[in-house]
């Protein structure tokens, strides 16, 4: 067997052994890999600092064919991610890692939302000339959209969830938890689990929606009262998705990014 090289953000560590750990690595090239680091924990060792969490990595990896731990060989660090300014950005980080790994199944490979979750740690990194507090919670937005989307969960903006008609983005718009996102008149008679979003917020949710959808050139600002509605209602729509309420999303900032 011949190690397969791929590229990897490290969404999730815990040891195997007193020196050895296993990392949950979620590559552009196989999906989602689970693979045990022998030695890891070990102060001199083959892996360096690109298995700190959500490090963005070159990995070498002998894959198993029929389930059980990956094993990897070799990890090379290529960009670290460093908390320094805010904790919104590392909570930000945390949150989209988390996310990753409840959306994707083992050894199925997304490469948008590989993509999606590279450009918003290099955003939200400290380390990064684009990083500012106030992009930090807007790079999380854009990127949480780009996953539901990639994994077929993406919540309707711009036209109805129910009946596919277009909405006209002039009022408050009525937003389906277990709908599927926007409602128009129609269809949210009856509906359970209805929140009103703004039309601030509705603005604001369809233009991270289309960043989300690689218009990058699309930068947005939202002004933190808006993101601190748009929090809510994303917290409660993701919970629903995936029947759970994810750990981090309770450490993500309202929308003020001035924690810290
Ligand atoms: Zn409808």
């Amino acid at each position: 067997m011949v190690p397969e090289k791929a590229q990897g953000i490290v969404v999730r560590t815990y040891p195997y052994s007193e020196t050895s750990c296993i990392a949950t690595i979620f590559t552009r090239e196989f999906g989602k890999l689970r693979a045990l680091a022998k030695g890891a924990w070990r102060p001199k060792n083959a892996f360096d600092s690109a298995l700190d969490l959500l490090s963005i990595c070159q990995v070498l990896v002998l894959r198993r064919s029929s389930g059980g731990l990956d094993l990897l060989t070799e990890a090379s660090l290529e960009r670290r991610f460093r908390v320094g300014r805010s904790l919104a950005g590392f909570h930000g980080g945390m949150y989209l890692a988390e996310l990753l790994d409840a959306l994707t199944a083992e050894a199925d490979p997304q490469p948008e939302m590989f993509d999606a979750v590279e450009t918003a740690l290099i955003t939200l990194s400290a380390d990064s000339d684009e990083w500012s507090s106030a992009s930090a919670p807007v790079a999380v937005l854009a990127a949480e959209l780009a996953l539901l989307q990639a994994g077929g969960h993406g919540p309707a903006v711009g036209r109805c969830g129910a009946c596919g008609v277009r909405l006209e983005p002039t009022g408050r718009t009525a937003f389906g938890m277990l709908d599927g996102g926007a409602l128009c008149t129609n269809c949210r008679r009856g509906k359970r689990g209805l929140v009103s979003v703004s039309v601030a917020g509705t603005a604001a949710l369809r233009a991270a929606a289309a960043r989300a959808v690689g218009r990058k050139d699309r930068d947005i600002t939202i002004e933190g009262r808006v993101l601190g509605e748009l929090r809510a209602v994303m917290n409660t729509y993701v919970s629903h998705t995936l029947g759970r309420r994810l750990n981090s999303a309770r450490h993500l900032s309202n929308g003020t990014s001035q924690h810290l």
